[in-house]
């Protein structure tokens, strides 16, 4: 009988422990929804300064230099908060001329 007690207990524990995995599983998807929300919602016009300042730090360096890549297929500024037209297009340039801070 003990060892099936035992037994009992470890599958117990396993499960709690799945449990534990799945739940943070859920967590680490839901945070990954929010940051595709925030990349996409950023692609759109008129991104309004609090919104962007409130969901900027969400988004790791990764994502942000996907919204300036997506932004500047589009050809408006990288910056999200202007929807002003970029003319050219380089590697280094993906901002319009206003955003340019040359430093
Ligand atoms: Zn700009």
């Amino acid at each position: 009988m003990p060892p099936k007690r035992k037994q009992k207990a470890k599958t117990e524990k396993q499960s709690e422990k799945d449990k534990n995995f799945l739940s943070m599983k859920e967590k680490v998807l839901e945070i990954k929804r929010n940051v595709l929300k925030a990349v996409e919602l950023m692609l759109e016009e008129n991104v309004s300064k609090n919104w962007f300042l409130e969901n900027c730090s969400k988004l790791c360096k990764q994502d942000y230099a996907d919204v300036i890549q997506e932004r500047s297929i589009e050809h408006v500024c990288g910056y999200p908060l202007c929807d002003n037209p970029i003319v050219t297009v380089s590697c280094f340039y993906i901002v319009c001329s206003i955003c340019l801070v040359v430093t």
